[in-house]
């Protein structure tokens, strides 16, 4: 089956195809993606996303990422069978935009739509682009920092910020120093070139949830002082912000047992996180396992192929009229009925 995924919960507008072997239905069914298309929102120097600004780029890319997604796959919009979007966690008047397209399809084309939340699609596209079997999931980009067991039918929250997420920590420190947003690609460069002078930076950690936004000021203050490089304030923030989580990884995943953890959202990207994280599970005897940076981040494709597993095995499918979209969805909320 064919099926049409759409993301807008934040910057990023996109729209994936992908093809489902409908013969090899359940855990280890393959995503076969035939397109990804995506255009992101840049928030003007030292601000942040404006839902209103991004949802207008949204609106004006539209057209041209979902022409394009279609080009790339070969397939009609008459020859898909699904229409997924991205119906929350998200910013509201982003998230309008993607659901107003997949709507507009879904009638026109007489499709089934059916609603994902973001976050399991961060889950879900890292799993069977990675092939792991029963992983703890830190899942750590601008809207999210969890860390998720799978047990009983639902993702489990072993642990989570209790107040901004890791990217919104990278991104607001960035900003506050005059980067472009998002910032955590220019902090990692910076702090590769720090000669690892090491400020010592608040550092939070309440049984296995994280606490990150007084580490945001102090380190702001840092950042702003006289006769200091900004290099070390950034190899400083990374250093107390990535061993934050990985204890807090570490003590989810001696209480879990699981052999495998996987790191997913658009933060998967950084090496020094990846290699404390990767340590961390060989003190564990576990494995850590990175999704395809590419698709680390927001995109079609992790909604196309949740929207996938979750009508395949459930016949879940929504009415045009249905097709809401929720701000705030949390993921421990959702019964999954594939896994
Ligand atoms: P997402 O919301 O999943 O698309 O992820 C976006 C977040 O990933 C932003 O906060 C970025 O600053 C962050 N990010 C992207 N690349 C890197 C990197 N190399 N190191 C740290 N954070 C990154
Ligand atoms: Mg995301």
């Amino acid at each position: 089956m064919y099926t049409l995924g759409i993301e807008s919960t934040a910057h990023t507008i996109g729209c994936s195809v992908i093809k489902v072997d409908l013969q090899r239905v359940g855990n280890r069914s393959k995503c076969e993606i035939l397109s990804d298309a995506r255009a992101v929102y840049k928030a003007p120097t030292g601000s942040g996303i404006h839902p209103r600004e991004a949802s207008r780029h949204h609106c004006d890319k539209a057209p041209h990422i979902l022409k394009k997604s279609l080009n790339d796959s070969g397939i009609k919009a008459s020859e898909l069978d699904l229409i997924a979007y991205s119906a929350g966690p998200g910013l509201g008047p982003c998230l309008r935009v993607g659901a107003v397209l997949a709507r507009a399809i879904a009638a026109f084309y007489n499709k089934s739509l059916v609603p994902v939340n973001h976050a399991l699609g961060h889950v879900e596209l890292g799993i069977v682009l990675t092939n792991s079997i029963d992983p703890l999931v830190l899942l750590v980009s601008g809207g999210h920092t969890m860390i998720l067991g799978f047990n009983n039918k639902k993702w489990r929250v072993f642990g989570e910020t209790l107040d901004i997420t890791l990217g919104q920590l990278l991104d607001q420190f960035g900003r506050a120093m005059g980067f472009a947003s998002p910032c955590g690609s220019v902090i990692e460069q910076l702090a590769n070139q720090s000669s690892k002078n090491y400020f010592p930076l608040p550092y939070i950690i309440k049984g296995n949830d994280v606490s990150l936004s007084g580490l945001l000021t102090a380190a702001k203050e840092l950042g702003n002082g006289k006769n200091i490089e900004l290099a070390d304030v950034c190899y400083s923030l990374q250093e107390t912000s990535f061993a934050i989580l990985t204890e807090a990884v570490e003590r989810a995943l001696s209480f879990t047992n699981k052999k495998e953890v996987l790191i997913v959202g658009g933060v998967a990207a950084n090496k020094r996180l990846g290699y404390m994280l990767r340590e961390a599970c060989r003190r564990l005897s576990s494995k850590a396992i990175i999704c395809p940076i590419h698709y680390a981040g927001d995109n079609g494709t992790q909604i196309a192929w949740t929207g996938t597993i979750d009508h395949i095995s459930t016949g879940n499918r929504i009415d045009v009229e249905k097709a809401a979209t929720q701000q705030s969805w949390r993921l421990d909320t959702i019964e999954v009925t594939w896994r």
